[in-house]
């Protein structure tokens, strides 16, 4: 299996739930085979809060779908950038990803697709390849985003780690109103589809910036 020689891998989350989404499933796999997962989620983008939820509500959210899907809340960090100004603070991103390099260790990132559209995504992407020359990196998909992806790696999934995929992001109670793409079905679908272009039942796919052998 392409993840054997992985110990220790790194999922960065422009914003809370991006890293949810795009390889949910993948890290209750890799959790269960024994790999340490870490995650750093870059804005919980207080000005994206519905009426009615506290400012800092995504913080908590995102602290509780990180346990349901077996991270250690010591390796969960969520930082405060404001949402869609990543690209002001390129440097700022970059110096706090080469201290975080350091603190870790990973030898696998998981980041957006450099061709993702939202430029918050397009930041960390590309920030991230700078910080993370010598180790393995894959970009994981958001449908929504991505009209240029390549699917170079498919994972097989679960449906139980679906399922831990899923229930994770029912943490996002504050988000429920606007994202229909957090929905069961959605996710159930495009793992189906994914999954089925390879003779599985369920797939995460990625795009390959770099794998080690
Ligand atoms: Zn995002």
């Amino acid at each position: 299996m392409i993840f054997n020689s992985i110990k220790r891998a790194l999922v960065l989350a422009p914003h809370t739930d991006d890293g949810e989404f795009g390889c949910g499933a993948t890290i209750d796999k890799l959790i269960k085979s024994g790999v340490e997962v870490y995650y750093i989620a870059f804005s919980y983008c207080e000005e994206s809060v519905p009426e009615g939820f506290a400012p800092d509500v995504l913080k908590h959210e995102a602290k509780r779908a990180t346990k349901k899907l077996g991270i250690n809340s010591e390796n969960v960090f969520v930082l405060d950038y404001k949402v869609r100004y990543f690209s002001y603070k390129r440097q700022e991103i970059l110096e706090d990803l080469i201290v975080y390099r350091r603190k870790i260790n990973p030898d696998l990132i998981f980041i957006p697709s450099v061709n993702d559209v939202h430029q918050d995504h397009a930041t960390i992407a590309n920030e991230a390849i700078r910080a993370f020359k010598n180790r393995n990196i894959l970009s994981y998909e958001l449908p929504w985003n991505n009209f240029k992806f390549s699917m170079d790696l498919f994972v097989e999934a679960e449906e139980s780690s679906l399922d831990i995929k899923i229930d994770a992001l029912k943490e996002y109670e504050s988000q429920v109103a606007i994202r229909g793409y957090a929905s069961e079905e959605f996710i159930k679908s495009l793992a189906r589809v994914r999954g089925t272009q390879v003779g599985k039942d369920f797939a995460e796919v990625f795009e390959v910036v770099r794998l080690i052998n």
